[in-house]
This record gives C-alpha cells, structure tokens and sequence, in this order.
C-alpha cells in the first residue's frame, strides 16, 4: 500500500489555477523526486502535503488517512526547508528535540532518539552550539535531524540543499542517499536540479507548468522521455 497517496489535486490561488490535477503515490520506504523549472508548482504541491496550504480539489491521504482537513501539527509527516528554519535561540540538541518535547515525547526516549540521529550526520560534537556557530552542511545536518528524531510516516523536502555551495551539494546529496538507504525512509522530495533527482530518485516526477509531464525511473524518464519538455529539461546537453 502506498504510505502517501496524492489523488487528483489542484490548488488555485484567487482565480489562477497553479496545480492542475497530480497524482502520485508513494509506496512504503520509496524515495520520489519532484523536479521541475522555477514555478512549476513544486512548494505548492509539497506544501499541500504539509497541510501549510489547503487543497483545491482532489485527495492527500498520508497511512491511509485522508488528511485534507488534518492540522500540520497532526499529520504524520516532517518537513526539510531550504532555509532551516532552525530556531536561532536553541541549541542543536534542543532544536532536535523541541518537536519531540511538544508531543509529550518522555525525556529518556528524546535523548536516545536525538543522540542516534546525532550520531548517523556526525552531529555528536556540535550539540551545545547554537545554530550560528555552525556552518551550512551542519546547519542542514540539524534541520535532517530534527526530521528524522520524530520517525515521521513521510518526509518532505523543498530543496533542502539549494542554499549550499556547489561542493557541499553534492557531499550532502551522497549522505542524504546513504540516510535513505539506511532508514528505508519515505519521501517526498523537491527540487529543480536534475543531477540532484537523478542521483537521489526511485522514481523521479518532471512538472511542467502544474501538471506531472511523466513519473518514472530516473533512466527511463531519461532514455524514453514522454514530451517534448521533459526531453528538454532532462535530456543531455546536445
Ligand atoms: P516552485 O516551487 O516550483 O518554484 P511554486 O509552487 O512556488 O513553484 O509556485 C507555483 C505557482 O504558484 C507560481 O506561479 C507562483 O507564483 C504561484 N504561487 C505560489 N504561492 C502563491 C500564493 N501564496 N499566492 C499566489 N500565487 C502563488
Ligand atoms: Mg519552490
């Protein structure tokens, strides 16, 4: 069974509709990539997910739930911005902690959940810090971490790695992939990069203008693309 299960949705803001009607599923432990141009709909889609939006028509079912009308708080999903969204004030532990702490997670099992995933992105040395007193790669490794402590059903992603350094990228694309080898963890990724869906995908999902052009595995949507936009975006330079 899929763990998420986008079913026909669209999103219009006041008269434009931006989202035309997608569907993914995404089976349990899969890896999916949503990758498109600037403003084909990526956050918007994702965020729908994230209940940061509502939905226009169609259905988001996240563990066989249907969560259209569920709070963010209380859908089973964790988040991965671009911009971290770490909280400037705390600690790297207690920003690791903090989501756990709000759902009445008992202090024994924080502590061992946040020191495991400090452990898997080498986090254990920084975890006094505060977030300004560590760097990019670090920063992210923090914003994973505080995904990965809650055990969510689904992660999602917005391009987690866009405010990097071109070298950094690919270092933390490498860890990410080796994270999802090792959790099995379900997600739900965006980006407008094609070297970054190629390499982190199962299965990869090119949109174009709001609607999903093709879904498929990354070679196949390489070597068989299903318009011509999708031959353009992801082809090989000619
Ligand atoms: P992407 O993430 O692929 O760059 P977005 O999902 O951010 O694209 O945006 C898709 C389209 O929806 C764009 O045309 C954008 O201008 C529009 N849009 C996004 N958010 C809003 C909003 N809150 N109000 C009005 N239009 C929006
Ligand atoms: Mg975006």
């Amino acid at each position: 069974m899929a763990t998420l299960t986008i079913s026909n949705v669209t999103k219009t803001f006041g008269k434009t509709e931006v989202i035309h009607g997608v569907s993914i599923d995404v089976a349990d432990g899969e890896f999916i990539v949503i990758v498109g141009p600037s403003g084909c709909g990526k956050s918007t889609l994702l965020r729908m997910v994230a209940g940061l939006e509502t939905v226009t028509s169609g259905e988001i079912s996240i563990a066989g739930r249907r969560v259209n009308d569920v709070e963010p708080m209380d859908r089973d999903i964790a988040m991965v911005f671009q911009n971290y969204a770490l909280y400037p004030h705390m600690s790297v532990f207690d920003n690791m902690a903090y989501g756990l702490k709000i759902a009445g997670t008992a202090k024994p099992e924080i502590e061992e959940r946040v020191a495991q995933a400090a452990q898997m992105l080498q986090l254990e040395p920084y975890m006094a810090r505060k977030p300004r007193e560590l760097s990019g790669g670090q920063r992210q490794r923090v914003a994973m971490g505080r995904a990965i402590v809650r055990k969510p059903a689904v992660f999602l992603f917005d391009e987690p790695l866009s405010n990097l350094d071109a070298k950094l990228r690919v270092q933390m694309r490498l860890e990410i992939k080796e994270l999802q080898k090792r959790l099995g963890i379900t997600s739900l990724y965006v980006t407008h990069d094609q070297v970054e869906a190629m390499t982190l995908a199962d299965r990869m999902i090119v949109m174009n203008a709001g609607r999903a052009d093709q879904i498929g595995a990354p070679l196949e949507v390489y070597a068989d693309p299903a318009t011509e936009f999708v031959a353009g975006f992801i082809g090989s330079p000619a």
